[in-house]
């Protein structure tokens, strides 16, 4: 019997190590990870920039505080804020603290405001973590079943329907931010029109609500641009990032401009890991990576090169709906539910995943070559084949 708690329906599967787009579990089967801890190792496994900058921080100082000023932290906020045209940044642990960050910034927005109970425009099928904040902000009523009483403060409404979002404005006056995914994940890889981002930015301007953007999925460089929004030209108020920012060390930031940026003060917030020495110096290995090896545009040139692949392969079967995705983010929506994917892949040699329920999933390294990435659309474009033909 297991020590540990049952949140997570694991396959009987145990990992020993990796490299690059593969890994090996303990009796030595090797397989291709398109799923990458989820959009975590972008860069792939054991990937020695990272090793080495977190050994060599580890060697030096893992943790001191947020008591005393922590170089990497600052430095970290500097790239990240260039890459994202923001100006300041909070350190969290994971994606959902990052969102716990943002939501209270959208708070001390509408407090600024003298809104007394603001409320934050959220979507249907969006995801925006576990704890008790992003819960509620998460369009997902399976998971939140059983933990009472929801946090209040949150409208929520149809995923790329501006009209929707726009008529609360005209209703309401209590509203002080929407928080979006750019491309919503775990919803099942949901690639709103592309005037979606703009029309919702100009709502906020005009109504001053602050737009947060949840990028902890599609961020750091996977869907072409450093972030999705920035493929429309959108600058948010607010972007959430975690995922494949530290390549594995576990780490998020919420970041922020303009006003926004300045609604923290001390004592408002904090977190005694967040952006310790070690994250900070694995996400900024990351950051110096993907720039000097120019690895968004390369994401999105190998997810062009797969959704080609996987269209040419399967846009004539019977039962697969859609194919869909941008860079590292992709989905193939079948006509029914395929959890089992998931085992009949592994047993395949593929890490996938299905979302949604028939949603099968692919996040994979942007580090891969293109016969791997062939690779990956033959196994997976063979194994959906004989699903559907079962
Ligand atoms: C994974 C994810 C989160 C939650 O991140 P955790 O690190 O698991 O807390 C939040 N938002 C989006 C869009 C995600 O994909």
């Amino acid at each position: 019997m297991s020590a540990l708690m049952a949140t997570y329906g694991r396959l009987p599967m145990t990992v020993a190590r990796g490299e690059g787009l593969r890994l090996w579990d303990t009796e030595g089967r090797e397989y291709l990870d398109a799923l990458t801890g989820i959009a975590v190792c972008a860069l792939g496994h054991a990937h020695p920039g990272v090793a080495k900058a977190v050994a060599s921080q580890a060697n030096t100082l893992i943790h001191s505080s947020n008591l005393y000023n922590i170089p990497n932290q600052e430095r970290l906020g500097e790239e990240l804020c260039r890459i994202a045209k923001m100006d300041k940044v909070f350190f969290a642990n994971s994606g959902a603290e990052a969102n716990e960050a943002c939501i209270k910034i959208a708070r001390l927005h509408g407090h600024a405001r003298h809104i007394e109970n603001p409320q934050i425009v959220v979507f249907d099928n969006a995801f925006h973590g576990r704890t008790m904040g992003s819960l509620a902000a998460t369009g997902n009523d399976k998971i939140k079943v059983g933990f009472g009483q929801m946090l209040e403060g949150f409208i929520r409404v149809p995923f790329d329907d501006a009209a929707a979002v726009e008529a609360l404005a005209k209703t309401r006056d209590d509203i002080v931010a929407v928080m979006v995914e750019p491309i919503q994940g775990e919803g099942g890889v949901h690639i709103p029109s592309d005037d979606y981002l703009p029309a919702l930015r100009k709502i906020c301007d005009d109504n001053q609500w602050l737009l947060i953007v949840d990028e902890i999925q599609s961020g750091m460089g996977r869907t072409g641009d450093w972030f999705a929004h920035q493929h429309k030209g959108v600058l948010p108020d607010v972007v959430a990032v975690a995922k494949a920012l530290g390549n594995g060390m576990p780490i998020g930031g919420c970041l922020a401009r303009g006003n926004a940026a300045e609604l923290m003060q001390p004592g408002s917030h904090g977190s005694t890991f967040g952006g310790n020495p070690l994250a900070c110096a694995a996400a900024l290995e990351v950051i110096a990576t993907m720039e000097s090896e120019q690895l968004p545009a390369r994401a999105k040139a190998l997810g062009d090169r797969m959704l080609d692949g996987f269209n040419a392969a399967l846009h004539n079967q019977p039962g697969v709906v859609n194919i869909r995705g941008r860079g590292m983010m992709m989905g193939i929506e079948l006509n029914q539910d395929c959890p089992e994917l998931m085992g009949k892949a592994m047993d395949e040699g593929v890490l996938l995943n299905v979302t949604a329920g028939r949603v099968v999933r692919l996040l994979p390294p942007y580090i891969m070559s293109d016969d791997d990435a062939d690779l990956i659309v033959e196994r997976v474009s063979k194994l959906i084949t004989e699903f559907l033909s079962n």
